[in-house]
């Protein structure tokens, strides 16, 4: 059998480069790498091997397997030594069976991926634990790495400081002052992070961390580095071995800086050429209005990017005026029969709130997902009968400002539809019966 391996390749596939290699970009054209696998080695066993071996791990209390990203780690790093993965148990993310929303929509089968039940409360596990495993691996081996950095709208710099710290890695992040949710900013600062707050927005930040990884001693880790890709790819065929492999037709996913909807078309390319899978679902990327650079190029087919100046979003992880994977998330549209819509801040909030109503507990991102799919569906864009897969991208435990924010009706240029606001009642027995009821009716579904 062929050993299975993974290198760093431009998007052009004219040149690669060793795993080892400290290198984000190509040196011939400048472009981002991604990392290809030996697509002969990984059709050497059989899909129903696959599949088997991947039932298998899922029952399994080793270390590795009980991570949803390290169980598939044939497709992800193949040649790191189990020992030098650093594993916070990230992945298996349930796939909320959400049927209660769908009949609302006038659909048939909705589920919501909740990348966010995780760690740090973010999809961001997924890649960092790739991302930092490798530079254990590489630490081990001798390479002159001080620290890990990144520029962060928040949960990058959670998802790198919990790695870090669990492996003793110094890290440092940059993050724009003020933009942050608490619950982001108090997560690296807790973890022993090296914690900058600049006066500036994502898009200045990321600047400074590409000046401050530029002589290699630190390692940078935004999502152009094209290791945290490979573990974010392993949403596509965990939702596929959840649904007993059988692709959605549909799937929803918040873009800002485009790495996530990158890696999702990356996953199900791979899983269609190792055999797992044999067609393809749609992706469908969703942006807030105010941060919606890959909206506008899709509007006018794709000529270039036009980087803006992204303007403040209840949905501040995607407010990113210069997405770094534009090219890679354009090919992801294309190849997967794509779109790009944009959703407005009371859309995104009505859309968050209303889904919480059915038991889900929803970020503002996830909003901006859902507020694309309720579009769609008065529209009539997707079809009743479609079976549709939403990314959710970070746990509502993060955002916690702007969901009491909408239920006391103070979000600014928002009005609460899907309010509930708190009763003030004496503690009397007559008065709290006469809201109990009133308020009971209301509620049956
Ligand atoms: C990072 C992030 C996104 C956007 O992902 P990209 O890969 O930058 O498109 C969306 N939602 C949340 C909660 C995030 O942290």
């Amino acid at each position: 059998m062929k050993p299975f391996h993974a290198q760093f390749q431009n998007i052009n596939g004219t040149d690669t480069y060793p795993l080892d290699q400290v290198i984000y970009r190509s040196t011939v054209d400048g472009s981002l790498l991604e990392v290809r696998h030996d697509r002969e080695a990984l059709a050497s066993r059989s899909p129903a091997e696959w599949k088997k071996l991947f039932a298998e791990r899922r029952m399994s209390f080793k270390p590795a397997d009980m991570s949803g990203i390290w169980s598939k780690r044939e497709m992800v790093l193949p040649e790191i030594p189990e020992e030098d993965i650093v594993t916070l148990q990230e992945g298996w993310n349930p796939l909320f069976d959400a049927s209660a929303l769908a009949k609302e929509l006038g659909m048939n089968k909705l589920y919501v991926k909740l990348c966010g039940n995780s760690h740090t409360g973010s999809f961001k596990d997924l890649g960092m634990t790739v991302l930092v495993s490798q530079v254990n691996h590489m630490i081990k081996k001798g390479a002159a790495i001080d620290a890990v950095a990144c520029a962060s709208t928040g949960d990058t710099s959670a998802a790198l400081s919990a790695f870090c710290a669990k492996a003793g890695i110094p890290s440092i992040v940059f993050l724009p002052a003020g933009k942050t949710s608490i619950a982001q900013l108090i997560q690296p600062i807790s973890n022993g992070s090296i914690v900058l707050a600049l006066d500036t927005d994502f898009d200045g930040c990321m600047q400074i961390v590409q000046q401050v990884t530029a002589d290699n001693r630190i390692y940078l880790a935004n999502s152009m580095n094209s290791l945290r890709v490979e573990g974010q790819k392993t949403i596509s065929p965990e939702i596929c071995q959840q649904l007993g492999w059988h692709v959605p037709d549909t799937i929803i996913i918040p873009g800002g800086n485009l790495g996530n909807v990158s890696a999702l078309a990356k996953g199900f390319d791979d899983c269609l050429a190792m055999g797992l899978i044999d067609k393809k679902p749609r992706i469908i990327v969703a942006q807030a209005e105010n941060a919606n650079p890959f909206y506008q190029a899709y509007q006018r087919g794709f000529d270039k990017l036009i980087p803006v100046k992204a303007k403040k979003t209840l949905a501040s992880a995607i407010q990113i005026g210069n997405p770094v994977s534009y090219p890679k998330a354009e090919r992801a549209i294309k190849n997967y029969n794509g779109m790009v819509l944009s959703v407005s801040e009371q859309e995104l909030a009505d859309a968050a709130h209303r889904a919480d109503r059915t038991g889900l507990y929803c970020c503002p991102h996830t909003g901006v997902a859902l507020g694309a799919l309720t579009k769609l569906r008065s529209e009539n864009k997707i079809a009743p009968d479609e079976e549709v897969v939403v990314i959710s991208t970070a746990h509502g435990l993060k955002f916690t400002e702007f969901k009491v924010a909408y239920h006391e009706n103070t979000l600014e240029g928002i009005s609460s539809k899907f309010a509930n606001p708190i009763f003030k009642a004496p503690a009397e027995i007559g008065p709290v019966m006469d809201i109990l009821k009133k308020e009971m009716a209301n509620r049956r579904r």
